[in-house]
């Protein structure tokens, strides 16, 4: 099993687990990633642990570029970019490289950005910029940086050019941007979650330009893409240079290559999660309907915890729905199961597998409801009998005629899930089930 981490500080909820994850499976690869968020004054230990015990590590803000004397060894174009965002172990020395420009690069050509012959501004003169800046320049653009300190735009300019770029940028203040160029980059913090409001140039700046692209993946839509959107302008934010850099890492880590197919694949979950922001993912539905293999898979690929509220009770009792129901009576489960649900409606980013009657509890769903997307799998009754022909774990399904009950509670359950869920989920096959609801949740928007 390969062992990957995340190295930075903050790293919050950081994507890049639920997408390494994601990758690596798409690659049929056995691996862990894990995040070592670590202060600055426990980097170098930090650095020690990770040659021993690593066999790749991400190298995220605020290390990227001090990371660089703890390598042994440093690839040309981290070289110029003069930052690492990925170190491969081999043999206990330090490999550095960037992939970022990997990322980048694959983006532009999955929104058929054309970059030859183009002007290009790019805000911003930090490590995002640096990186745009060379690969627009060497792809043919004719960049100018557009920083809020001329000064240090002018030193970026002059040292890409020490480090090997052929074609120096020009280097401008952001605020004296009054249109001209084709192309616009946000390589600035501004405009990302919290300070959504914000965009780091005016209307102004856009006069002329046909395409603008947001290194920022959180909101999916900033205020500056916002603003190119309400003119027409193609527009794409930097998610899929996200995933394309990750899996990037992972082929310098594995030696294996990524289809193209896998890397935008990996978005989907990435912008649900985004969407969702802070709140939870309920799933309801009939006995049989997946819930808890759908939740669990969910809860996975978007980074979120999982809860299944009939496993909770299970475990909390030591024994199953069947022998509660046997036990204690219905009433008693019930009550357990409206406990649990309201304790559950406090959490954040969980994913919550209801049990079959959570939903059907008024007070439940209420709270349920108030922080979560509701989601009803609507399974068709077909299947759903040809899965619990077998299972005899469900209470209310056990002895007599399993067609005939399984069609009366069908019947008197499933409007009160329409009733309860903001998305209905039709189809039964996990995959599809995933990306269609992936691109639900997405659709609605931050
Ligand atoms: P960085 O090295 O700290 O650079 C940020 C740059 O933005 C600096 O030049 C800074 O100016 C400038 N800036 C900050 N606030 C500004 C403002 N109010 N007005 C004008 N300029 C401002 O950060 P970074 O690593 O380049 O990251 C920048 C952005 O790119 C972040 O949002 C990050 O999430 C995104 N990013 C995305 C990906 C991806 O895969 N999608 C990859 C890398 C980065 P000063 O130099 O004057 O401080």
């Amino acid at each position: 099993m390969g062992r990957y981490y995340l190295l930075g500080h903050p790293l919050g909820h950081s994507l890049s687990r639920p997408l390494h994850r994601g990758l690596f499976g798409a690659l049929g690869v056995k691996a862990e990633y894990s995040l070592m968020d670590t202060p600055a004054p426990e980097l170098a230990k930090a650095v020690a642990l990770l040659r021993e015990r690593a066999d790749g590590f991400n190298v995220t803000i605020p290390y990227k570029e001090s990371i660089l004397p703890f390598l042994d060894e440093i690839h040309p174009s981290a070289a110029l970019f003069g930052a690492v965002n990925t170190v491969a172990v081999r043999d206990g020395r330090l490999f550095g490289y960037n992939t970022d420009a990997d990322g980048f690069a694959l983006a532009l050509g999955h929104y058929g950005i054309e970059c030859a012959g183009r002007r290009a501004a790019v805000l911003g003169a930090g490590g995002a910029a640096r990186m745009m800046a060379a690969q627009l320049s060497r792809m043919g653009a004719d960049v100018d940086i557009a920083a809020r300190d001329t000064q240090k735009a002018l030193r970026l300019s002059k040292d890409l050019v020490r480090r090997g770029l052929e074609r120096e940028p020009g280097a401008v203040h952001i605020s004296a941007l009054s249109g001209g160029y084709n192309l616009i980059f946000n390589g600035t913090p501004v405009g990302m979650y919290p300070d959504t409001g914000e965009s780091p140039v005016t209307e102004q700046a856009l006069a002329g330009a046909d395409t603008v692209f947001d290194t920022i993946y959180n909101p999916l839509k900033t205020q500056l893409l916002r603003m190119a959107d309400a003119r027409g302008l193609k527009t794409a934010n930097g998610l899929v240079m996200l995933a394309a850099q990750a899996a990037a890492a992972q082929e310098l880590w594995t030696g294996m290559r990524h289809r193209r197919k896998d890397i935008l694949d990996a978005c989907g979950p990435l912008a649900a999660a985004l969407a969702l922001s802070r709140r939870n993912l309920v799933l309801c539905g009939m006995p049989g309907s997946g819930k808890t293999t759908l939740g669990r898979r969910l809860a996975d690929a978007l980074g979120f915890d999982f809860f299944d509220v009939d496993e909770i009770i299970e475990k909390r009792h030591g024994m199953s729905v069947s022998e509660l129901f046997e036990g204690r009576g219905e009433e008693y489960f019930r009550k357990e199961e409206r406990a649990e649900a309201l304790r559950l409606a406090g959490r954040e980013r969980a994913v919550i597998a209801t049990g079959g009657g959570t939903l059907l509890n008024p007070q439940s769903a209420a709270a349920l409801k108030k922080n979560a997307l509701v989601v009803f799998l609507d399974v068709p009754l077909r299947i759903l009998t040809e899965r619990l022909r077998t299972d005899q774990s469900r209470p209310l399904l056990a002895g007599g005629d399993l067609e005939k009950r399984l069609a009366a509670l069908w019947q008197s359950r499933r409007p009160a899930y329409l009733a309860a869920a903001d998305i209905r989920l039709c189809g039964y096959i996990l995959d599809e089930q995933c990306k269609r609801l992936y691109k639900a949740i997405t659709d609605r928007g931050l």
